[in-house]
């Protein structure tokens, strides 16, 4: 398995996970569909679909180029807004629905957002994935997998600290915790993981997030973590 990041963060989303020569793009945030195209050296035939989570701009503000060049794309109702006209390309996600793109097969999953959202179990061939961004919550119990890509937005402690050093105000404070993913809820989560292979974080906050000490203290689980970088290619298994 190979994951590509194209970006992570607020300021745009993009990953492209390999296996066994197909690939599927997961987001497509604005601004981001050049880089993608151009990481993927102009070629787009491995690529067997894309999925995106939710209708936030730095998920989903290229989806119109990823339609025009013909990828078959699923994501919530919202995310397709003005997009009638690719019609054949689009595909709506449903909580626990299964989709099919090559030979991977995906299930959706519902996330806690602001906005409907979903997480993806993947799954090719014997190598599993999943990844879930933008909740505050997952109120499942997710399968055993190889590799997850999950948000690390915040550590409660940071965002705690500004607060008390007035550097953020109440509301927004609130508004992370209301809608993202902390460190403290990803280590949870990873710690009920029997046999994962791997961790990726993503989706650091530039003010709320330390890269280090997050990539350090999911380590101590005995987990192989790395956090995601633009333009960076990971490979696992
Ligand atoms: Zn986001
Ligand atoms: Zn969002």
């Amino acid at each position: 398995m190979q994951i590509l990041t194209v970006g992570t963060g607020s300021k745009g989303n993009c990953y492209v996970v390999e296996i066994d020569g197909e690939s599927l793009i997961i987001e497509c945030g604005s601004s981001l569909f050049g880089k993608l195209r151009k990481s993927l050296d102009y070629d787009f035939s491995k690529v067997k679909g894309a999925l995106i989570s939710h209708s936030h701009k730095d998920h989903c503000g290229d989806i119109k180029y990823l339609l025009q060049s013909g990828i078959h794309v699923a994501s919530t109702e919202a995310t397709f807004k003005g997009l009638d006209k690719y019609s054949g390309y689009i595909h709506f996600i449903k909580h626990k629905k299964g989709l099919k793109f090559g030979d991977f097969s995906v299930v959706c999953v519902k996330m806690v957002h602001d906005v409907e959202c979903y997480g993806f179990y993947i799954k090719k061939g014997n190598e599993t994935l999943f990844f879930a961004t933008d909740t505050t919550d997952i109120p499942y119990v997710l399968p055993q997998v190889d590799v997850i890509m999950i948000e690390a937005n915040y550590s409660q402690k940071i965002l705690e600290q500004r607060l008390y050093d007035c550097d953020i105000v109440r509301s927004l404070y609130d508004r992370i915790r209301r809608s993202h993913f902390s460190i403290d809820k990803a280590e949870v989560v990873i710690m009920q993981q029997k046999r994962l292979k791997a961790a990726v974080l993503i989706h650091l906050s530039a003010d709320n997030a330390n890269a280090d000490e997050f990539k350090h203290r999911i380590e101590q689980l005995g987990v192989i973590t790395e956090v995601a970088k633009n333009g960076e290619i990971l490979q696992f298994i």
